[in-house]
Order: structure tokens, then sequence, then C-alpha cells
């Protein structure tokens, strides 16, 4: 290693994003250290045991599985020796309250067009002609804005992304092209929740949400052997054998910069020299570690209920939503308002006890809200009546039991994200759109200042989601290159 690089490159943060990092680096030839604040690694994606119980109180729907595997085939890996995968079928279940049956997504996508179009007639023809339309787009944003960071807007100026964005009409948001498509609440209630997995809104000009939804029907959902957990543990593991140092309970608090370059990781352990960084910590957050402005509005959270019922609850699915009467209005508090929905806000819910993550006979429940980032939003109060609001569905569905007479429960607010994870507000996309890239894309995975400065996961591009992060890493190692 020449004199430039002899200290190696560190990683900050052990999440999805700094482990793929991390892999991606030592096999350009890097010494890599990863520092990581608490015990484990895996970050959002870690799991937890409580009395027979496996959580995983992050990342539920797994999708595009391939992007794991290739990670471990580029270190002449088979993938299966690490993470196995099972496909999902039915890919979720909805329970639509205006609806006396849930109806069943199945695995294959024209059994899932049928299944919807029985209660959707007419809406039936136009889901199959988006996910042909889709079926078209998908290849070439998986060679372009998935395959490379994006750093220059003549990056953009690709053909294929061109005849890409040409399926959908420019001028029209993410909920004009949904209602245009579908008539039916159903298919409406199903789409509008995807922009805010990127951060966006249904107001913005978010068609690329689209592919969420078709990942899903077209690829699959999945679930790890093991549970989620069991993909960062099978990074780690890849990593210490490609010679990764891991340094837990090992905390950043800044970092010591020398022109434009930064030469050393501050921790609450003392300083590491380091010839190039990667942080896996929000690049938001790192920005205030150097004083620049805080973006002026953040995006979207969680608000996440896990509960140990010592009961088995019938009916509920691997995936479960639970969409309400009115939920246009949840819809609208969420995006327009940035209110937290309470009463018609859409739940997700998360049922892995069938899979090994509950004891016989006890469920292991986790419901999800999306939620407007913002620490202020979360006090006790406005939690509990959340709280309340998804009990109330539960018991309109049929599952009635006392949280407090269950084997644990567990609450995580954006106040949990920020403190625990890093996330500036809370926020696990980033700043708001309007701070992007163009309106457009996430932040890049260079600082705009430090020459050896590089970010991946969630705050910057390809964007969030595991199988996103774990490209982040990738994009992270590219800009970086070998050492010289
Ligand atoms: C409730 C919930 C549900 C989700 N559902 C899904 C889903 O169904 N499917 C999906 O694909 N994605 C989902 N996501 C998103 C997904 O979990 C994240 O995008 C992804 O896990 C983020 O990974 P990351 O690498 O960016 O960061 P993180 O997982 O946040 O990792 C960052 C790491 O950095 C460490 N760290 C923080 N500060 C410091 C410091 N100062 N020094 C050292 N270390 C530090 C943290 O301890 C952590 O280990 C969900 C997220 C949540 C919270």
């Amino acid at each position: 290693m020449s004199q430039s690089d002899r200290h190696g490159l560190v990683i900050i943060g052990a999440g999805q994003g700094g482990l793929s990092a991390a892999i991606h680096a030592r096999l350009l030839g890097w010494e890599v250290t990863v520092i990581e604040a608490s015990e484990q690694a895996g970050g959002k994606a870690a799991s937890i045991a409580i009395d027979g119980y496996r959580l995983d109180p992050g990342p539920s729907i797994i999708i595009l599985p391939d992007i794991y595997r290739d990670v471990f085939r580029r270190a002449g890996r088979d993938p299966e020796d690490y993470v196995k995968f099972d496909r999902l079928d039915p890919v979720t279940r909805v329970f639509f309250e205006r609806l006396h049956e849930p109806i069943d997504l199945p695995a294959s996508a024209d059994d899932a067009v049928e299944a919807l179009s029985k209660h959707a007639r007419s809406d039936g023809p136009a889901l199959q002609r988006l996910l042909s339309t889709l079926d078209r787009v998908a290849p070439a944003i998986e060679r372009t804005v998935l395959a490379r960071p994006i750093e220059k807007w003549w990056h953009l100026a690709d053909p294929r992304l061109a005849r890409a964005a040409m399926a959908f009409d420019p001028q029209l948001t993410y909920k004009e092209l949904v209602d245009n498509m579908f008539s039916s609440p159903l298919l409406r209630s199903f789409f509008y929740g995807f922009p805010s997995y990127s951060g966006q809104t249904y107001d913005s000009k978010a068609a690329g949400a689209l592919l969420i939804p078709y990942f899903m029907f077209r690829h699959g959902v999945w679930f790890p052997e093991g549970g989620v957990g069991a993909i960062p543990r099978a990074f780690v593991r890849l990593a210490r054998e490609l010679g990764v140092k891991f340094l837990f309970k090992t905390r950043a608090v800044g970092l010591r910069t020398e022109g434009t370059r930064v030469a050393a990781v501050e921790t609450d352990d003392g300083e590491i020299p380091a010839s190039a960084v990667v942080s896996n910590l929000d690049r938001v957050t790192v920005g205030a570690m150097f004083g620049r402005p805080l973006p002026k509005r953040t995006s979207f959270s969680y608000l996440t209920f896990h509960w140990g019922v010592r009961d088995t609850l019938e009916g509920l699915a691997h995936h479960t939503l639970l969409v309400p009467e009115g939920f246009e209005k949840g819809f609208e508090d969420l995006y327009r308002r940035r209110q937290v929905p309470v009463g018609n806000e859409i739940v997700y819910l998360n049922d892995t006890s069938a899979s090994g993550g509950a004891p016989v006979g006890k469920t292991n429940l986790f419901a999800v809200l999306t939620v407007p980032a913002g620490k202020t939003l979360y006090s006790d109060r406005s939690v509990e009546e959340s709280r309340q609001s998804v009990l109330a569905h539960l018991s309109r569905r049929g599952w009635k039991f006392d949280p407090l007479d269950g084997d644990f429960e567990r609450v995580q607010t954006p106040v949990t994200f920020a403190e625990s994870h890093g996330n500036h507000e809370g926020s696990l996309y980033g700043p708001d759109e309007t701070e992007r890239l163009w309106g457009l894309l996430p932040l890049t995975n260079r600082d705009p200042e430090f020459k050896n400065l590089f970010y991946c996961g969630g705050s910057v591009q390809p964007g969030a989601g595991l199988p996103m992060v774990t490209l982040s890493g990738q994009f992270a190692a590219k800009l970086l290159g070998p050492p010289r």
C-alpha cells in the first residue's frame, strides 16, 4: 500500500449498507475497519431475541434477493452457503374494510392480477398493462440508476433511461398516474403507499415508485431462513472471512480533517487514523458534524408496535395489510398535512410465528405505520393514540388481546431511529425530496467537500430499503476505487 493509503479504510456503522461497503472495498484491496456503536451488526435489520421470540424490528418485506446473492458471487462464494431465501405465497393478505373477506395476493403475478380483478373488475386489464409496461422499464432502471451512482446530470442522459421515462406522462404526479390507471379504491389503497418507501409523496413525480410493487409481483417476496437478521449475519461472516475488522461498541463522534481530506475518525474510544472513510451514518447527520445546514424538511419514517401475544391469532398471513374506511384521508394526513394519521391509517402487520419467530402457541406480531419524520411529533400521548388506533383496527378484525398481558411490548418511533441509528429527525430517507439531487434522486455517495469521504445507506443513492442500501455500499466502494 502506498503512503497515502497506509491507514486503510474506516467504515462508520455496520448496517446493511456499511457491511456491503466493507465487502466491496475489501475486494478492491483495502484494509477495512468497521466501527459500530452498538454491540452487533445489521443496524435496523439486526434481529433481537426476547423470551423465545425472534424479532425482526426493521425490514420485513424482502424483495430482489439476487442483489444479496450477487455480493457473495462477487467474492467467489456460493450464496446458498451463507443465506437461503424461501419465496412467500401469498405475497400479502389484504383486509379491505369495505369487503367482508380478505384477499390473498398469490405469488404468481397473473394470479395476483386475477385475485384483484375479482374485486375491481375494470382495473384488472389496467394492472396487467402496468406490469407489461414495467417489464420494459425495469431492465433500463436496473442497468442505469441501480448500476452506478448518478453524480452529474448528464449521467441521466442515457437513451435507456429516456425511453423508460417516456413510459409515463412526466407531467403527472404519482397520484394522478395511479388514479388515471385504477378507478377502484382497492387498487388505489394498495398503490398510494409506495412513494413513501423512497421518501416521496403521491404528489411527487414518483413514477419510479411503481417499481416496488412491480418487483413484488414479478420477482416475488422472500423470507430468509432464520429471519431477516440472517442477511446481515451472512454479510458479517463473509466480511470476516475476507479479513474485515470490526470494532463494536465504538461510536464515531467526529471527523478530523486536514485540508480537503478526512485524516481520522474521532470515536468515544480515541482517534482512528483513516486514509478514506465511508459513512453508513446518515449523510445529514455527518453534515451536521461539519456545521452544514440541516434540511428544512425531512421525509418519512415508521412508528412500530411489536407484541409477544400469548395466543395464536388466526387468519394472519406472513404479511397482512389492514385497509380501513377513509384510508384516503389517512394518506392526505401523511403526505399533505405531514401529520400522523390516526384512525384511518393503513396498518401493515408482519407475523413470523409460523417461520420460527415465536414459541409454539404464541404470536410474534409486528405492526408498522408509515409516519412523517420529526422527533417533536412523537409525545407519549400521540404514540398512545396510535397504539390504541392499531389495537382498534385489530379488534375489528377479531384479533383481541391485552398487550400489557403479553410476553413483551416493544415500540419504535422516529425518535428511536434518530437516537439509536443516527437518522436525522428519524427520517429513513434523508432530506425531503425538495432538497434532493435535482429534486429527484437521493443525495450522492460522495461528500461535496472532502475527497476521501463517501456515504452508503438509506440517506444516499440509490435509496433506502435493504436491497438498495446493499447497492449503496457497492456504489461507495466504486467511487472510492482501489487503494493507490
Ligand atoms: C420499521 C422499519 C421497517 C422497514 N421495512 C422495510 C422492508 O420491509 N423492506 C426493506 O427493504 N426495507 C425496510 N426498511 C428500511 C431498511 O431497514 C433500511 O433502509 C436499512 O436497513 C437501512 O440500512 P443502513 O445501512 O442505511 O443503516 P442502518 O441499518 O441504520 O445502520 C446504521 C448503523 O450505523 C450505526 N451507527 C449509527 N451511528 C453511529 C456512530 N456514530 N458510530 C458508529 N456507528 C453508528 C448504527 O448502530 C447502525 O448499526 C424498514 C425500516 C424500518 C425502520
